[in-house]
């Protein structure tokens, strides 16, 4: 394939992976959206393995045979609710490849290169590999954190803003040392003490990072990831490279800034690993009073009763897969003229849009589905209210208590409402491992199970 011919199938790739991400943004043209970013994909891959300057193509097809039979069986066995880990998992290779790309472009680097151009190259590698470094890490720890095998809470080290500091300090001057040194000695060791240090620092600004914070981390490091890949396409002078990983690093930090407004957070205080964010956590997971329980019959007989309904759905619908009796519900109480709705809050379940995907999933009809803002004003007016497997994303104490992690969060005022009925398996905190008073409060019912159990129950019932 000509260098020409190339370039113009990069073009189409870079238009098509546009596309995609606006497409990407409603429910309606989502899929339309994938099928454009896969389209793109195909003629990158291919545009690239036959290009001019690709050797070695046995060895590619090699690798991307076995690097796809693995993704193909992940992406299989993966269910909804592990989404997200596989998602910090793969950035983590992104971060991970732009180390190693990095590496190889220092000892690989044509030599005979004008001075500027030198300075030039030498400072790509070595941002390509500090924020490659820090994207591994963070999305190790982000991975860890998810999957419930690192404490999800905020690990507060003393002095550690001063550290974070200190190492973009060291790695900076580092960087003026690595490039203006003429011995390669020096070159190798401010490169490896770099790495080094972006390494722990990854580590530690996600570490430091709260539970309730974790979307932001998520969509943060998928921006990160798209800076390492862009870094990556500046080494390898690969221009659909710096295209795609500009697109990803920029529309995570619009995703960063959007969630971070949704929950009512500082951007620079997340990125900056929780900077700002120092509360008191002490006695949160305590009982704060007595709960009433009510059974699924009752539950029943109270829907019959109401008029207007509001569901609140949250992680544990996701991982109870309730969304199909849950849809079912809907559709038999609004054929008796009783007005569902379901109120979505910006991070329930671990996914940016997770709730969305299920109920659409289940054929929940979109405009029965709505935002927080649009829901939040009309639950006074609510006859009854099923908060199905949801817990951070309804806690009062993000308005009620500042002392608390998720102070400040807006979260759906389901206790606005005349009847609370909360779907879970205990007494158990949410992801954010704060108690919840609305479990507590006068005109809220327990209705203790797995969710998908309860709501089936509620169907047999109607
Ligand atoms: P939470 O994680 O706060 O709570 C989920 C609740 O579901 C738990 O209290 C649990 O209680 C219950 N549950 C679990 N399994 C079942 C089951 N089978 N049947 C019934 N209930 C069940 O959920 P929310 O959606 O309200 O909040 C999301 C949290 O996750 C927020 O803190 C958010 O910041 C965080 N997060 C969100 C991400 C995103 O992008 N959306 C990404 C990362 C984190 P019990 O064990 O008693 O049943």
């Amino acid at each position: 394939m000509s260098g020409g011919l190339v370039t113009a199938a990069y073009i189409v790739a870079a238009i098509l992976f546009i596309c995609s991400l606006a497409g990407l943004s409603k429910h309606e043209t989502s899929k339309q959206g994938n099928i454009f970013g896969m389209s793109g994909m195909a003629i990158a891959l291919l545009a690239t393995i036959f290009g001019p300057n690709t050797g070695n193509v046995a060895w590619i097809l090699l690798a991307m045979v076995i690097g796809g039979a693995i993704g193909l069986r992940l992406a299989k066995k993966v269910e909804m609710t592990e989404m997200p880990e596989l998602v910090a998992i793969l950035h983590s290779f992104v971060g991970l490849a732009a180390v190693l790309v990095g590496f190889n472009s220092y000892i690989d680097h044509a030599p005979g290169l004008a001075p500027v151009m030198e300075n030039i190259h030498l400072t790509e590698v070595f941002l390509g590999i500090f924020i490659g470094a820090v994207t591994f890490t963070g999305s190790l720890v982000a991975f860890g954190k998810l999957r419930g095998k690192i404490s999800s809470s905020a690990l507060m080290l003393p002095h550690r803003h001063k550290m974070n500091l200190a190492a973009l300090v060291v790695s900076f001057l580092l960087m003026l040392w690595f490039v203006q040194t003429d011995s390669t000695g020096a070159q190798v060791f401010a490169l490896l003490l770099m790495t080094l240090i972006a390494l722990v620092f990854g580590w530690h600004l996600v570490a430091s990072i709260g539970g309730a914070d974790m979307p932001v981390v998520v969509s943060m490091l998928n921006s990160y990831s798209g800076w390492a890949a862009a870094a990556a396409g500046f080494m390898l002078s690969n221009d659909l490279l710096i295209v795609t990983g500009a697109l990803v690093g920029s529309s995570g930090a619009i995703l960063s800034y959007i969630m971070c407004k949704a929950m009512n957070r500082s951007f620079i205080s997340v990125i900056a690993g929780g900077f700002g964010t120092d509360v008191s956590v002490g006695g949160e997971s305590d009982e704060v009073g007595e709960h009433r329980e009510i059974t699924v019959e009752e539950t029943a007989e109270m829907l019959k009763a109401s008029s207007s309904v509001v569901i609140t759905p949250g992680y544990g619908m996701a991982v109870a897969q309730a969304q199909y009796p849950v849809a079912e519900i809907t559709e038999k109480l609004r054929a008796r003229g009783i007005k569902v709705r379901f109120g979505i809050h910006p991070v329930a379940g671990r996914l940016p849009g997770h709730m969305n995907v299920l109920l659409a999933e289940a054929k929940v009809p979109y405009d029965v589905v709505l935002e927080m803002d649009e829901i939040n004003d009309d639950f006074s007016d609510t006859d009854t209210v099923l908060v199905i497997g949801a817990n951070d994303t309804v806690n009062p104490a993000a308005l009620e208590d500042p002392r608390s992690p998720i102070a400040g969060m807006p979260v759906l005022e389901v206790w606005k409402a005349q009847n609370v009925i909360v779907f879970k398996r205990s007494m158990s905190t949410g992801y954010a491992g704060v108690q919840n008073p609305l479990f507590f409060k006068d005109n809220t019912q327990m209705l203790f199970g797995d969710a998908k159990a309860s709501v089936e129950g509620i169907l047999r019932a109607l």
